[in-house]
């Protein structure tokens, strides 16, 4: 008979408890909608109504008061997380970390120097390091590539490079740490109790955060850089003056309303709901990838989580699968025959044997991965 309710997409029959064979999974994109339920559960006290004469002004009467507040709540949840040090630091906001990132990288650069700054990263990254540097197309900068074959070809010379710091990594979640010892950008957009052990304050001179990873409103479009030095944040701060005069008031009255409820209890429901989901998610991923031995994941090292008090395995954003025999080299290739679609190595300068899966998307999402992945690894034995 015809279903009493319209079935999500890939599911029909009478209960949509059927899954067309067509329908591929697909954990490409890093949408962070995992934490939708959470905000579904506090609907009433997350919402933000905006009349239509409120805040029209570039710098309305109370720019400061709520600037300022929602700044205090950036450095409240910070300590409440024991994740980063943001006492005597300064403070920007962005559109996204995306936008703090360029403005970070040309923060850093050498204005004087007759040669450009080098900009590296340590394979496998996460790609826009990569195209922001070779877009924005500057004198003062320009994109150098992975971190140990600078090394291994400038033994001495790491005086002007900036390099970027993903940690946790995208893709494969390791707590990465400076390879090069010059001028660094710490990108902690996966720094929270859901993704990682928070093992202490990370404390270095600039240092990236995004609200998209925190609470999961990634279109919202709000990021903050913490900065050490007065110098590099009125850089950054010239940066977002000449790019935007500054970022979407609505945007921030609606990321304090999201931080106030996020700091309740001291942060625990947020959090715990964020981490038991992400640690299921790996308990039923990590499952399925024991009973394989043409596929790998990444492997997980348990640390002490401050937050949490207590010593835990992380639960990454993405899995970085392996594909080992020796004919798979194109991995993507063989997850797409088997209905799943994951963004390749090469995208993060790594080898195609390599794929990315998202594990942070919705249940919808998550739920097909697995069946897919089942199917996969039951071909592999045999079974099916
Ligand atoms: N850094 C890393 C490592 C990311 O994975 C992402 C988003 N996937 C970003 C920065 C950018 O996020 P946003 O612009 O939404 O803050």
């Amino acid at each position: 008979g015809q279903p009493i309710c319209e079935c999500f997409d890939c599911y029909g029959g009478s209960d949509c408890s059927e899954l067309s064979p067509e329908c591929s999974a697909d954990a490409d994109s890093g949408d962070p909608l995992f934490l939708e339920p959470f905000w579904m559960q506090h609907a009433t006290e997350s919402a933000v109504v905006i009349s239509g004469w409120h805040r029209m002004s570039y710098r309305y009467a109370d720019y400061t008061t709520m600037s300022k507040e929602l700044e205090n709540y950036i450095r409240k949840i910070h300590l409440l997380v024991g994740n980063a040090a943001t006492e005597g630091r300064y403070i920007v906001f962005g559109i996204g970390s995306t936008q703090l990132l360029n403005a970070a990288v040309y923060a850093l650069s050498s204005e004087n120097s007759s040669s450009s700054s080098n900009v590296l990263a340590s394979i496998p990254f996460y790609p826009m390091y990569k195209a922001q540097t070779a877009f924005f197309n500057s004198e003062s900068f320009e994109f150098e590539g992975d971190t140990y074959s600078w090394q291994s070809n400038n033994s001495k010379n790491n005086e002007d490079v900036i390099e970027f710091v993903t940690s946790p990594n995208n893709p494969d979640g390791e707590l990465k740490k400076s390879v090069l010892g010059g001028k660094t950008i710490y990108d902690h957009a996966y720094y929270w109790p859901h993704f990682t052990p928070i093992t202490g304050p990370s404390d270095h001179d600039l240092m990236i955060f995004t609200l998209s990873k925190l609470t999961g409103h990634a279109g919202t479009r709000f990021g903050w850089a913490v900065i050490k030095d007065k110098d590099v944040y009125e850089k950054v701060l010239n940066y977002i003056s000449i790019a935007d005069l500054g970022i979407s008031k609505d945007t921030q009255l609606r990321v304090l309303k999201l931080l106030k409820v996020a700091v309740e209890g001291d942060g625990k429901p947020l959090f715990e709901f964020a981490y038991n989901t992400m640690r299921e998610r790996w308990d039923r991923l990590t499952s399925v990838f024991s009973k394989s031995t043409r596929f790998s994941i990444q492997k997980r090292h348990p640390l002490h989580c401050n937050f949490f008090n207590e010593t835990r395995l992380a639960s990454p954003a993405y899995a970085w699968v392996k594909c080992e025999r020796e004919e798979d080299d194109d991995c993507g290739a063989v997850l797409e025959a088997g209905k799943i679609i994951g963004r390749i190595g090469s995208t993060f300068s790594a080898k195609d044997r390599y794929t990315r899966l998202s594990l942070i998307k919705s249940k919808y999402d998550f739920e097909l991965l697995l069946q897919r992945l089942t199917e996969l690894v039951l071909r592999e034995n045999g079974s099916i």
